[in-house]
């Protein structure tokens, strides 16, 4: 693999070549650049691909029931035909996460798809397409971990809780009948009374 330029070594291990297989695909593992200028990316419409550790994830960490292990991520910068700046991108891999209702582990499979509009100021917010969530880089470069970590932090539930027949508290004490007139105990209730409050 030859490196044409400085800015292609610094993402050497992430860059996907023109032609080349999607690394995933081939089953091969590698880490994202740990900063990159999506604007400069989003001109080039740089695909790139590859995992990142829950270690590197430092507001999520604590949510963690198991810490270890990593998220495939797929990015794909780029610029539409009103010019705007994007980065669609794709976030999968299993979190595990604390029931709030038995306080063990719960695996939650994460499936999450996005697709962002490079700003550099709020007042372009305006001008956006509906596809789009806004967001804004007031400078640059980026933290690419933190861009991840916000799409992982809206894509998690919020209270996190079994089903209900699946979660060993159920065969305590409390009644599927119990929880349903307390009404809170499902989490998109929650999540809806708070995007009202919102
Ligand atoms: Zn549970």
């Amino acid at each position: 693999m030859g490196l044409q330029d400085t800015e292609a070594f610094v993402i050497f291990d992430s860059l996907v070549l023109p032609g080349y297989n999607p690394r995933l695909m081939s089953g091969r593992q590698d880490r994202l650049p740990v900063e990159v200028d999506p604007f400069r990316m989003a001109e080039q419409g740089r695909q790139i691909q590859g995992l990142i550790e829950f270690k590197q994830l430092k507001r999520l960490e604590p949510l963690l029931d198991s810490k270890t292990g990593h998220l495939d991520v797929e990015l794909k910068f780029g610029i539409d035909a009103r010019g705007t700046r994007r980065l669609s991108g794709r976030i999968e891999g299993m979190v595990s996460l604390t029931c709030q209702r038995c306080l063990s582990e719960m695996n939650f499979s994460l499936a999450n798809e996005f697709n962002l509009a490079l700003l550099k100021h709020e007042s372009e917010i305006a001008q956006l397409g509906e596809e789009y969530e806004p967001l804004i880089l007031e400078s640059t470069p980026v933290r690419l971990a933190e861009i991840i970590e916000d799409e992982v932090l809206l894509a998690i539930p919020q209270i996190p809780m079994h089903e209900f027949n699946d979660c060993p508290a159920s065969k305590y004490g409390e009644t599927e009948k119990d929880t349903e007139q307390e009404d809170n105990q499902n989490p998109f209730a929650v999540l809806a009374d708070l995007k009202k409050d919102n």
